[in-house]
C-alpha cells in the first residue's frame, strides 16, 4: 500500500496506543478529541489531496528507495525540482488549511538524516545509513507520518549538555545493552508529534567529545513504551468546547505541538541513525534546521495567502475595498508573501548534492528566506489587522448572536454593506482573529518567530555562509588596492 487515502489515515493513528496529555488528563481518545481533531485533519490533507489527479505531480514522487510513487512527504529529493516542488506542495497545504499540516518536520528530517547518515558511516564504517535506508523503506511502503524531533528543553543555555545540572534537560543515552540503547529525556514544542506513526530524534545542537551519550539519533513508534506527550496550549483553544463553531474562526483545521516525555525508552540498535559520533550532530542539526527553514517560504506563504484573502473579503463587507490606502495595504501584504517565496523557491532551485546523493537546499538562502519569515509574517498580521478593523476583537460571541433576542440587535448594529449577512461578516473577522491571535497564531506567527530556530540561529549561520572574504575580494580589486 504506498498511499494511504484520508480516512485510512485517521484509522491508523486511532490504533495507536499514545499516552496523550491535556488539561491534567489522559486523553482516551485523541483522534476524537474536540480541541486536538482540527489537528489531525490537517495532516489528514497530505494524504487527501495526494489522491487527487490534478496534485499528484505535486503530492507525490517516485521514491528512488523503492522506485514506487509516494507520498512526497516521505520522498528523499532526487533533484532540485524536487525541491522546488516540496515548496509549492507546502504552500498549496498552507492554503487549503490556513494551518500548521505538520507532516515537513518528518520530511525535513529523513533529508537530513539521509545524508548525515552516509557521511558517519563514511568516517567511521557505521551503518546508520543502512539502518535509515530500511527505516525510511518501511514508512515509504506504508505512507507513514513521521514527526522530526529536535529541540531539547536546554535547560540553562550557557552549559554544554553534559555540563547541565539535570542530565535529562537533553535527551541522553541512559543505558547501552547487546541490542540497542535506552534513552531518557524531553523534546519540546514537538509539532505533530500526536497524529504522527512514528518520531526521529535528532540532537539540538553541535556537541563536543564529551557530549557523547547526547550525540544520537533514532526512530521509535509515536507509541513506543515509554513514551508520553504533554499537549501545548493554545490561545483561545476552549473556544472548541462551546459547541457552535464560528467563533473558532478555523473549524476544520489546525496545528498541535507537545512536550514530548522519552522515559527510558528502548530503540533497537537498527533504529539507530547517530550513538556518540559528537562531530556529526552539528552537521545534522544545520541540515534539519536548512530543510525546514526552507519549509517556511512554502507553508506560511500558503498560509499568508488565506490571511490576505480574508482582509480583502473583509474591506469588501466593510464597503471600503476602493480606498486608494487599503488597497496599498494589500499590495504590502502580498508583496510581503511573494518575497517569502522567492526565499523559499531560489533556495531550492540553488540546491545541490550532497555525498549521498539527495539534494540539499542552498544553506545561505534557506537561512535568509526563514530570516525573512521571523518579520514579514508579523507586518502581514499588522496590515491584516488595520483593514479588518477593531470588530475583529469586540465581536459578540456566536451564542450571543445566535440568541432570539439579542441577535436580531446584533444583526441590526453589525451589518455594513447592505447584501452581506451580519454572519459573514463575523465569520470572516473570526478567522482573521485566528490566524492573528488564536489557535492558528501558533503555527502564523510566533512560529513564524521561533519554528526551524530563532532568528538568531539564522544570523550565526548567514555569518558563517555569507563568504565575506569573497566580497572584500571584490571591494579591493575594483579599488585597485594590491592584497
Ligand atoms: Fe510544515 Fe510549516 Fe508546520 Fe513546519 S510549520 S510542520 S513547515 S506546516
Ligand atoms: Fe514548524
Amino acid at each position: 500500500m504506498a498511499l494511504m487515502t484520508g480516512e485510512q489515515y485517521i484509522e491508523s493513528i486511532r490504533r495507536l496506543n499514545m499516552q496523550v496529555y491535556l488539561f491534567g488528563k489522559k486523553i482516551d481518545s485523541p483522534v476524537d478529541d474536540p480541541i486536538l481533531r482540527p489537528s489531525l485533519n490537517s495532516v489528514r490533507m497530505t494524504y487527501d489531496l495526494a489522491q487527487l489527479p490534478e496534485y499528484q505531480d505535486l503530492m507525490t514522487a517516485r521514491s528512488g528507495l523503492t522506485g514506487e510513487r509516494v507520498n512526497r512527504f516521505t520522498h528523499i529529493h532526487q533533484s532540485t525540482e524536487d525541491l522546488v516542488k516540496k515548496v509549492k506542495m507546502q504552500r498549496l497545504l498552507g492554503q487549503q488549511t490556513a494551518a500548521c499540516f505538520q507532516r515537513c518536520v518528518g520530511m525535513d528530517a529523513f533529508n537530513a538524516v539521509y545524508s548525515t547518515t552516509y557521511e558517519t558511516d563514511g568516517k567511521y564504517g557505521t551503518h546508520y545509513h543502512e539502518n535509515f535506508k530500511k527505516f525510511a523503506t518501511y514508512v515509504q511502503e506504508h505512507d507513514l507520518t513521521v514527526d522530526g524531533a529536535m529541540t531539547d528543553p536546554k535547560g540553562d543555555r550557557s552549559k554544554a549538555p553534559h555540563a547541565q545540572a539535570d542530565p535529562d534537560l537533553f535527551l541522553h543515552v541512559a543505558e547501552r545493552r547487546p541490542d540497542g540503547i535506552v534513552v531518557r529525556g524531553a523534546k519540546a514544542h514537538q509539532t505533530g508529534a500526536l497524529n504522527s506513526h512514528e518520531i526521529i530524534v535528532m540532537p539540538t545542537i553541535s556537541m563536543g567529545p564529551e557530549d557523547k551519550d547526547y550525540a544520537v539519533s533514532f526512530a521509535v513508534p509515536a507509541d513506543a513504551e515509554g513514551i508520553y506527550m504533554i499537549i501545548g496550549r493554545q490561545s483561545c483553544d476552549t473556544r472548541k468546547l462551546e459547541g457552535g463553531e464560528l467563533d473558532v474562526g478555523n473549524s476544520e483545521f489546525g496545528g498541535v505541538e507537545a512536550l514530548v516525555i522519552f522515559d527510558n525508552v528502548f530503540v533497537p540498535n537498527e533504529r539507530i541513525f547517530l550513538n556518540g559520533e559528537t562531530e556529526f550532530a552539528g552537521m545534522l542539526v544545520e541540515r534539519f534546521a536548512g530543510y525546514h527553514r526552507q519549509s517556511y517560504g512554502g507553508c506560511k506563504v500558503g498560509v499568508g495567502d488565506v490571511l490576505i484573502g480574508a482582509a480583502a473579503v473583509a474591506a469588501d463587507y466593510n464597503g471600503c475595498a476602493k480606498a486608494s490606502h487599503i488597497k496599498d495595504k494589500l499590495i504590502e501584504m502580498t508583496h510581503l508573501n511573494e518575497t517569502l517565496y522567492c526565499c523559499g523557491i531560489a533556495c531550492s532551485a540553488e540546491g545541490h548534492p550532497t555525498a549521498s546523493g539527495n539534494y540539499i537546499i542552498d544553506l545561505l538562502l534557506a537561512n535568509v528566506c526563514k530570516q525573512n519569515v521571523t518579520r514579514f509574517p508579523y507586518e502581514i498580521v499588522r496590515l491584516a489587522e488595520d483593514i479588518a478593523g477593531g470588530l475583529m476583537v469586540t465581536a459578540p460571541s456566536e451564542a450571543d448572536f445566535r440568541d432570539p433576542r439579542l441577535g436580531p440587535v446584533i444583526d441590526k448594529y453589525l451589518r455594513a454593506v447592505p447584501g452581506v449577512r451580519t454572519e459573514d461578516r463575523l465569520r470572516i473577522l473570526r478567522l482573521i482573529e485566528n490566524l492573528c491571535l488564536g489557535t492558528a497564531a501558533v503555527g502564523y506567527r510566533t512560529e513564524s518567530m521561533h519554528g526551524a530556530g530563532s532568528p538568531q540561529a539564522q544570523r550565526i549561520m548567514i555569518a558563517r555562509q555569507g563568504n565575506l572574504e569573497m566580497k572584500k575580494a571584490l571591494a579591493k580589486k575594483l579599488a585597485h588596492i594590491q592584497a
